[in-house]
């Protein structure tokens, strides 16, 4: 059976979370305390299932290999490559880099790479990020200050609204700080490479490992600046759509729905909606699928029309 397929997700307690993603979306996390939710997800490190309709309880990742032409669009399908987050950063997280795929494949047992795009749904004030290194910082300079706990001195801060996108190729230098709800569409890949994490401690005083001889030769040097400006908004009858994030892994457009958005896709991909403010549905076929803020959808590749219904945000993704 072919249906928009909502997702349930996989928790994750690092830290930095806190209890947002239950006050704000309702989610059922666990103790109270989450830093992130992996809402859509075939990654070992957190296979996310199906919420509702025939394949309910399954795992998302057997529901989609058991039919790869209706769910993916193709015959032979490899892993699955996209992962959709939402984090909860209540602290800030580590200063982080990701590699790319070459070096991925090379140094992680052939794990993606990780490129990823951030949906800020909202921000505290005067919240920022780290978006790669200050200008003229070389291989050494940032090797020595990883090792020696100097490494803020270099890093680009970069202040942060409720609303604004940000494009993460691999290699590129980064973190998220405190006070931060993001959504965040990457290759479905778990590896990060710590650079920095403030000399903190979990609650049995355990510092969390650095990693800093890879970083450093995953680290893009000349990743300062970030991409400024993004496609215009489009308006059309029942909302308004803008590309905020578009490269060889993925696309990410996103909807301010105010009535009835129709879509049309080709049967050759599938589509991830994550709705990050507001409440509608996916109609599909006669049949609307309900969601509200923090609901996600896996849009099998055979679905090659559905409605966007409702007042609310929502990210859609495809590869
Ligand atoms: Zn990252």
């Amino acid at each position: 059976m072919i249906y928009p397929i909502k997702t349930a997700p996989v928790f994750k307690q690092y830290i930095w979370g806190g209890d947002t993603l239950k006050t704000k979306f309702g989610k059922p996390i666990p103790d109270g305390f989450a830093a992130e939710s992996w809402e859509i997800s075939c990654h070992s490190d957190g296979l996310c299932s199906v919420a509702e309709g025939e394949y309910k309880g399954k795992l998302l990742c057997d529901v989609i290999f058991a039919n790869t032409k209706a769910m993916l669009g193709k015959e032979e399908a490899g892993v699955f490559p996209l992962l959709v987050k939402l984090l909860d950063a209540k602290d800030k997280l580590s200063v982080q880099v990701h590699p790319n795929d070459a070096f991925a494949a090379v140094h992680e047992n052939g794990e993606l790479g990780k490129t990823e795009m951030w949906y800020v749904v909202d921000a505290a004030p005067g919240a920022h990020i780290v978006y790669g290194l200050k200008k003229g910082t070389t291989p050494e300079v940032f090797k020595k200050a990883a090792q020696n706990g100097t490494l803020e001195e270099y890093l680009n801060y970069v202040p942060v609204k409720k609303g604004d996108s940000f494009f993460i190729p691999s290699g590129t230098v980064h973190a998220i700080c405190e006070g931060l709800l993001i959504a965040e569409i990457q290759q479905s890949s778990n590896t990060t490479y710590r650079v920095y994490d403030y000399n903190r401690t979990d609650k049995d005083g355990n510092k969390r490992p650095l990693h800093i001889d890879k970083a450093v030769l995953a680290a893009d040097y000349n990743a300062c600046g970030m991409q400024t400006s993004l496609p215009e908004k489009i308006s059309f009858e029942g909302g308004t759509s803008q590309i905020i994030a578009e490269c060889k892994y993925f696309t990410v457009i996103k909807y301010d729905v105010n009535g009835t958005v129709s879509i049309s896709k080709p049967d050759t991909k599938f589509e991830m909606l994550i709705c990050t403010e507001g409440r509608g549905a996916v109609e599909y076929n006669g049949t609307d699928y309900d969601f509200s803020a923090g609901d996600s959808f896996f849009i099998p590749a055979a679905i090659t029309a559905y409605k966007l219904k409702g007042k609310c945000e929502l990210l859609r993704s495809y590869e």
